[in-house]
């Protein structure tokens, strides 16, 4: 893995900053450093990718580093960044208070416990989906920083004989 390589621009654009009911359209380009060439554009700041890092530029064809990590690479807090990215948190609250919102204007003799229990269940069922799917992300690339660091380790040997 080369970690030497130039690493990838990162540009903020957020053209409606003035705008208020706008002002939350915003989004990151990241660009070849060789040639510019906008290769990735993520709505929320900071997003966190798994991957190797290494890219190749599909304009010039040079490589840089485009800034994603393998997960046992990662910082605890780029981990919990990963599964709950700030867009994702605020969707979950949201329905989260939709769902007590619906329990609180319910009749009272019509809210039992298991009525509570299907209402939340059910708010946080995206923010469940959201996790597993994220989790397969995770195994994968789990999987692919193993596979290559046991690769490295062949090389190193082969090359100490
Ligand atoms: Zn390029």
């Amino acid at each position: 893995m080369t970690r030497h390589a130039a690493a990838a621009i990162r540009e903020d654009s957020n053209p409606f900053i003035f705008l208020s009911f706008l002002m939350f359209v915003r989004w990151t380009t990241y660009r070849c450093p060789h040639c510019r060439g906008a290769f990735r554009r993520d709505f929320w700041p900071y997003n966190v990718g798994l991957g190797s890092g290494e890219r190749i530029c599909g304009k010039c064809g040079k490589v840089f580093d485009d800034g994603a990590r393998e997960w046992p690479e990662l910082k605890l807090v780029k981990k919990l960044r990963f599964f709950l990215p700030p867009g994702m948190m605020v969707m979950s609250f949201s329905f989260l208070l939709l769902g007590i919102g619906m329990l609180v204007v319910a009749p009272r003799d019509e809210v039992s416990w298991l009525a509570v229990v299907i209402v939340l269940a059910g708010s946080l069922a995206p923010t469940v989906v959201w996790c597993l799917i994220r989790m397969l992300w995770v195994l994968r690339s789990i999987r692919r920083y193993e596979n290559e660091s046991a690769s490295m380790r062949r090389g190193l040997e082969t090359a100490g004989h």
